[in-house]
């Protein structure tokens, strides 16, 4: 039988767990024994008597739960951070499969590290885009759940409210709120403005989203540069020269100046975040307007972000959003172990055994170590280019 085990999240504030009762039934069924850690799911508001009711083993150690499991899900697993990999990397032991959110492109050493102990990683952020994926991709899920984050906060920072109200006093106006940015939780952001009452516009670097953007309610942006290069495999965007950013801030200029909130989401897979807003485009805000950088754990879109923080420059607010997703335990962690179940029902067989099957694209692509080496191709690819 193969075990799955799943440990307490050391990502600092993390919140979101990979399993929870209901997946536990449906992994069970499926043929997997499910071991935890006692109070794994605590900070999710899940207690261990509801995981026991589903037959999962309660264990007292990460150290035990590693002993005992085939495979370790993890949400930010070794990758993430210093902490988990402090902790983990020595107590995993060759053979054992992990999978999770790993930062493969981000923290290529401990990639490494992985590989020379022969554990098998498997990362979410490697999933390939395509139609078949779509239920294992955690990336997206979660990026649903920071745009609608961005709404929140954007919302209460903001000196306006977002709906039109008429009143006996006068007449307020709906608020203006721009998303740079129309990828999944770009589009969420302007789908959630939309409904609370604002006047939306977004734009993205990749021409196709101008009908996404529209579909959603909100005014595309046409800035008129050339972005027919822009485009990148699986949907995303490449990573274009200074000179590019430098005539799109020029453009954008006028937009952000007019905006009363600013919703930043504008990512390149395993790059930093371009910079897209300056202090002097800063400057020119209104003081009472609002910038929320869904992009800081990648640097952030806006030269003034700092990842995790609430700063306010002559009046604008710019906030950092780091781990956007994890201050909704319960609908993050319900889409995230779905994510996990879905994932792990590809690693068994029929049969009850585990298998890594190299001929299913999902699998192939999302497989940055194996059998002692680094075989996913775009880590190799970083790798080269960091060296
Ligand atoms: P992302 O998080 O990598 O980036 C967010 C957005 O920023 C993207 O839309 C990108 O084009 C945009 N961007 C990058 N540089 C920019 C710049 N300089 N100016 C303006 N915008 C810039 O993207 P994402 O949310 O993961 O999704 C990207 C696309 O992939 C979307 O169209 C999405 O629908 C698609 N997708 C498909 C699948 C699937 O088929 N399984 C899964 C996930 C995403």
């Amino acid at each position: 039988m193969v075990t799955v085990g799943a440990v307490k999240e050391l990502f600092p504030e993390e919140v979101r767990v990979a399993i929870i009762p209901e997946t536990a039934r449906y992994l069970k069924k499926k043929g997997f024994n499910i071991v935890i850690e006692k109070g794994y799911g605590e900070r999710s508001y899940i207690e261990d008597r509801q995981y026991a009711e589903e037959g999962v083993e309660i264990v007292n150690s990460r150290k035990e739960v590693f002993e005992k499991s085939d495979i370790v899900v993890y949400v930010r697993g070794p990758g993430s951070s210093k902490e988990v990999e402090e902790s983990d990397l020595p107590i995993l032991t060759e053979g054992k499969i992990i999978l999770g959110l790993l930062d493969p492109l981000g923290n290529i050493d401990t990639m490494k590290k992985l590989a020379e102990k022969k554990i098998t990683a498997l990362s979410f952020e490697l999933v390939p885009r395509i139609t078949r994926a779509q239920n294992v991709d955690a990336l997206s899920s979660m990026a649903s759940i920071a745009g609608y984050r961005a709404v929140i906060e954007a919302a209460k920072l903001c000196s306006k409210i977002f709906p039109m109200l008429m009143t006996a006093a006068g007449t307020i106006r709906p608020a203006k709120v721009f998303v740079i940015g129309a990828g999944v939780a770009g589009l969420q952001a302007m789908a959630f403005s939309k409904k609370l009452g604002a006047i939306v516009e977004g734009y993205d670097i990749r021409p196709e989203t101008k009908e996404e953007v529209q579909s959603v309610g909100a005014k595309f942006v046409e800035l008129g540069l050339e972005t027919q290069e822009a485009r990148a495999e699986g949907g995303y965007a490449k990573a274009m020269g200074e000179e590019f950013y430098k005539k799109q801030r020029e453009l954008l200029k006028k937009h952000v100046k007019s905006a009363d909130v600013v919703i930043t989401t504008a990512m390149v897979l395993g790059k930093k975040a371009p910079i897209l807003i300056t202090e002097d485009m800063v400057k020119e805000m209104n003081p009472g307007s609002v910038i929320v950088d869904i992009a800081a754990e990648k640097g952030g879109n806006c030269e003034l972000t700092q990842p995790g923080k609430l700063i306010d420059y002559n009046g604008v607010k710019i906030l950092g959003l780091v781990n956007p997703a994890s201050v909704y335990p319960a609908h993050s962690s319900y889409l995230y172990s779905r994510n996990v179940m879905n994932f792990l029902s590809l690693l068994i067989s029929k049969d009850g055994n585990l298998i890594i099957n190299f001929e299913d694209e999902i699998i192939r692509d999302s497989t940055v170590t194996y059998n002692g080496q680094i075989v996913s191709p775009i880590v190799k690819k970083t790798l080269n280019g960091t060296k």
